[in-house]
């Protein structure tokens, strides 16, 4: 984190809220990624936080992209197309995989020119793609276990292990090619055992379609889930890469191709929010602190990320337990009803918080005419 001087000279010079981008964080965070996992290739995924900032500071540090929209696909494919061509066929590939398993007929036909690697996990998806992308690669997304994710993804999307060769044969069937198998463990996955069982489940797959006759099936995706060090409670990385890489030990081939897609473990603790307090009351004797930015602003993963942001004060002195409100007139815009502040905090103090550079200014609204967060990006 930039130091409190720092944030408070930044406050001051940009005003509140201003949404502190540490992009030397950005690139310690990439290289930690490749170190850990050495045989793996990181498409960081792009709605964890799509500020073209970040996307070029990781492009530069050499990640690829998993995109889920065609704006999406745009950020991530203005850096791209500056790179020299490469004459192969599915260049691409190397640099985006489109994960989003439901597309639209339209997304399709603008993401067919491309040639791209696209996921999908039923049969309406595998007419969709015949139809309007057949320049398309395909990868199988299957569903595996979630349990002790703080974001569960399984009930949404994943092919079940039973059907999915199927899947696979119907999409050859249909004249595509499957390239291989892709799964998501759930956002924020604590449960390493997750990653353990969902690689056995692929491997099985993999087997089996390769065993019919589909040999193309060759890559493996082992999609997002890495967890930030939220608090001391996470397990480090370097733990879950350790038994990752024992796992691909055991069950690849040295030269398989394996990719992942990590999001909030890239961007989540390069990022610090500074917001000002510009209200104060005593509720039933509880102190309540308002500040100007919210859970439809910046703190939006409240609601959508199940995610709570502890807030902290430059001002020292006694503290009590308060309730943290955000600006809007909504009543469901509470930040936090337990924060550890000091009571002498006054109306224009700055208040700060660490570690959210995930699902944040991703997904803040302009709600009750609220306007975002400033960014500004450090060591850019
Ligand atoms: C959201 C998402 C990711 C990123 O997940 P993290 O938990 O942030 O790493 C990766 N792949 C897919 C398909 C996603 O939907």
């Amino acid at each position: 984190m930039p130091s409190p001087a720092l944030l408070k000279q930044l406050a001051k010079k940009h005003g509140t809220p201003l949404f502190v981008v540490d992009h030397d964080v950005l690139r310690r965070n990439f290289a930690e990624f490749r170190k850990g996992l050495p045989r793996v290739q990181p498409y960081y995924a792009v709605k964890a936080n799509p500020d073209t900032a970040i996307v070029r500071t990781l492009f530069e540090a050499g990640a690829s992209f998993d995109v889920a929209s065609m704006p999406e696909f745009r950020i991530a494919y203005e850096n791209i197309r500056k790179m020299p061509p490469k004459p192969r066929q599915h260049w691409i590939w190397d640099k985006i995989i489109y994960a989003n398993p439901i597309k639209d007929n339209d997304t399709l036909r603008q993401l067919n020119p491309y040639k791209p690697l696209v996921t999908y996990d039923n049969l309406e998806e595998i007419r969709k793609v015949r139809k309007y992308a057949p320049h398309a690669g395909l990868m199988l997304r299957l569903n595996v276990p979630n349990t002790g994710s703080v974001v569960e993804l399984s009930s949404k999307f994943g092919a079940s292990a039973g059907e999915a060769v199927d899947l696979i044969a119907a999409a050859f069937k249909a004249g595509l090619v499957v390239e291989g198998v892709s799964f998501h463990v759930g956002s924020q996955c604590a449960n390493f055992q997750n990653f353990v069982q969902a690689l056995a489940i692929a491997d099985g797959v993999m087997k089996e379609a390769r065993s019919r006759g589909y040999a193309p099936v060759k890559i493996l995706d082992i999609g997002g889930g890495f967890p930030a060090p939220y608090d001391r409670h996470v397990r480090p990385f370097g733990e879950l890469a350790a038994v990752l890489n024992a796992e691909f030990d055991r069950l690849f081939p040295p030269d398989m191709e394996i990719l992942a897609e990590p999001g909030r473990f890239l961007v989540a603790t390069a990022a610090t929010l500074v917001v000002e307090i510009i209200g104060k009351s005593r509720r039933d004797g509880k102190l309540c602190l308002f500040i100007n930015d919210g859970v439809y602003g910046t703190l939006s993963g409240v609601l959508f990320d199940h995610c709570q942001y502890h807030l902290k004060a430059f001002r020292k002195g006694p503290t009590e337990i308060c309730s943290v409100f955000g600006p809007t007139c909504d009543a469901l815009d509470v930040v936090s009803v337990a924060e550890d502040l000091p009571t002498n905090l006054k109306l224009g103090d700055l208040l700060y918080s660490e570690n959210v550079g995930a699902y944040t200014t991703a997904s803040a609204t302009h709600f009750n005419g609220m306007p975002l967060a400033r960014i500004v990006a450090l060591n850019r």
